[in-house]
């Protein structure tokens, strides 16, 4: 796998273009952080967008639903699909209305997603998926019954067409605003967990949650 992504007509930034970036790692390790992420699709009844959770294998990105899904059958019967991944890290407030802005990390992919027959890919990625959410949280659960993993739709992307853009730093001013007294600067965002809320219906209501669940955070 070589360490960058080719990039092609459709991945090529043209606006910010110095912000864009194709190294694998940087996005695979986007990918990653992101909790859940927005796909896209052509249907008959016009495009579609959804977000929905995924999680990255090597170098494909898996998603998963329902067996009826629209936007999940529509990639299974060989659509197109595009898919963005957004992290923000802060926002960045300006001393005028037009050059607020955020600062992000995100990556956009373009691909025609294959559905996952292979029993072992499909269960490997259910258990992938589960454990980009929490990960350690697959081996703390019980896996999927045949039922369950007969009811699931598991669709597999390539990340080979994919781009990454990142914003850093302080807002960019009109010079003459430099004069301005606004206060300027930028307000750093991060997710964090809350404490733990146990399920009513613990056998044990005492039980404390495992480590996966107490020591949860973004990778
Ligand atoms: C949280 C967030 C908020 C944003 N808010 C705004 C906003 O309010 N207004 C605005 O104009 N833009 C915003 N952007 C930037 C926006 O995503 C586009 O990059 C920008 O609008 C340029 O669009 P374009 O069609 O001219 O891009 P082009 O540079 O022409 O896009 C060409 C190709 O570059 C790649 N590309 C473009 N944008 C991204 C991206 N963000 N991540 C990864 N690859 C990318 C894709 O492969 C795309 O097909 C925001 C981005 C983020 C992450």
């Amino acid at each position: 796998m070589s360490a960058s992504v080719a990039p092609t007509t459709r991945t090529t930034l043209r606006r910010k273009a110095d912000r864009g970036r194709h190294d694998r790692a940087l996005v695979h390790a986007i990918v990653d952080e992101a909790l859940f992420c927005h796909v896209a699709v052509t249907t008959a009844a016009g495009p579609l967008v959804l977000p929905t959770v995924h999680a990255r294998v090597g170098d494909h990105v898996y998603l998963h639903g329902a067996t009826g899904n629209a936007l999940l059958r529509t990639m299974a019967e060989g659509g197109e699909a595009c898919v963005a991944f957004t992290l923000v890290d802060g926002l960045v407030l300006s001393r005028s209305w037009f050059h607020h802005s955020m600062n992000y990390r995100s990556v956009v992919v373009f691909g025609r997603p294959e559905r996952v027959e292979d029993p072992g890919e499909k269960r490997a990625a259910l258990q992938a998926l589960v454990d980009h959410v929490v990960p350690g949280r697959s081996t703390d659960t019980r896996s999927p019954t045949p039922e369950e993993l007969r009811a699931t739709l598991v669709v597999r992307l390539s990340l080979d067409e994919a781009s990454a853009k990142v914003r850093t730093g302080p807002p960019g001013e009109e010079p003459a605003d430099l004069d301005l007294d606004t206060w300027a600067g930028e307000l750093p965002l991060t997710l964090r967990a809350d404490a733990p809320v146990p399920d009513p219906h613990l056998r044990d209501p005492r039980q404390p949650p495992p480590a996966s669940v107490t020591h949860w955070t973004r990778p």
